[in-house]
């Protein structure tokens, strides 16, 4: 249920609401609107009756949420979210990029990949520290070692770190260096987990599940902001299909699906999605042209010797024709990327 309030609404009817609200073992949630306070309501609402909230003060409509997930959805916030940071806004007119290896794997390796990125005016470097695999044997990433990397880079070159957290133990590490946590494919419905970054307030990219629909996507999300982080962004990256002359099939039907259903921002991974190298920039043209408001994509120096994902990644010369292309067309999508 959303209950929507005058914007200059006092506080005293807000938490006499609130506490009404929570007498029926409801969860108010304050929704940061710009034309109208909104209070959404999770948890048994079907205990509430709408005519006892809408005659309080400073009340202006009650109205019933029919989806299954409730506070991400457009009917509990009509205007898009905008994600904010100290590196860029999310879900703005500006397009965001996110680039950088799958792994980090050295300084060395590290630092040639964000100078030739941030020459590129790259406002946010992606590397795993914490790398989930498929199979055990393989390069599963530096850890803590990879996180103090991320951060020395973060202050040589002043760019947003996004690098992927594993577990809930080790949120407070990743939080201390990462401008926006990832929660990967594989941990999209690890329910722990985000309830543990819904905890907290740094910015959830949230990726969609190998085999997950739109709607557990939302509910996914729903999970995250549920427990009171409402900075999150969503990644479409691919699903399995019966195709297998791709790794993944990019869903690009899912962008206007989910800008319809959702307020929240989403970005196209074209790496994961099409998996392989050449095929990457067309797909991220696609993204961006399908209504995505920017993408996280795979950069490194010597994609042929990455230890992971190489075969899928881009190399900086083929990222800057990419970002020259993407300049290009932002405009008939309404879009900047300056
Ligand atoms: C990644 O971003 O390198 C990654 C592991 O992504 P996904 O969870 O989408 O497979
Ligand atoms: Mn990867």
């Amino acid at each position: 249920m959303l209950i929507l309030l005058n914007l200059d609404a006092p506080r005293q009817d807000i938490e006499a609401i609130k506490r009404k609200v929570i007498g029926y073992n409801c969860q108010p949630h304050e929704i940061p609107g710009e034309s109208n306070l909104a209070i959404g309501i999770t948890g048994p609402t079907h205990k509430l009756v709408e005519d006892e909230y809408r005659f309080m003060n400073s009340v202006i409509e009650v109205v019933r949420v029919s989806k299954k997930y409730k506070l991400v959805s457009r009917q509990m916030k009509k205007n898009d979210t905008v994600v904010k940071t100290k590196f860029g806004d999310i879900g703005g007119k500006e397009l965001t990029i996110i680039a950088g290896p799958c792994s980090v794997e050295s300084r060395d390796q590290l630092f040639r990949i964000a100078e030739s990125l941030s020459q590129l005016g790259v406002k946010f470097l992606r590397g795993g520290a914490y790398k989930p695999r498929s199979s055990p044997y393989a390069f599963r990433g530096l850890g803590e070692e990879g996180l103090r990397l991320l951060d020395d880079v973060k202050k040589e070159f002043g760019m947003g770190i996004v690098t992927e957290v594993l577990s809930a133990d080790t949120i407070p590490l990743v939080a201390e260096v990462a401008d926006i946590i990832q929660i990967g494919a594989r941990n999209m419905q690890n329910f722990i987990l985000l309830d543990e970054v819904g905890k907290i307030n740094t910015p959830i990219l949230l990726k969609r599940g190998l085999a997950a629909t739109v709607e557990d996507l939302l509910l996914s999300a729903e999970y995250i902001l549920a427990q009171g982080n409402f900075n999150v962004i969503l990644c479409e990256r691919g699903i399995r299909t019966f195709e297998t002359s791709t790794r993944n099939t990019l869903d690009l039907n899912a962008i206007p699906v989910i800008k319809k259903n959702s307020h929240l921002p989403i970005l196209v991974d074209p790496s994961h999605g099409i998996g392989i190298r050449d095929k990457v920039p067309p797909m991220a043209l696609a993204g961006i042209a399908a209504g995505s408001d920017g993408i996280i994509i795979e950069v490194h120096n010597d994609p042929d010797n990455a230890l992971s994902d190489g075969v899928q990644t881009i190399t900086p010369e083929q990222m800057s024709i990419l970002i020259n292309k993407i300049k290009a067309i932002a405009p008939i999508v309404d879009r900047e990327l300056n």
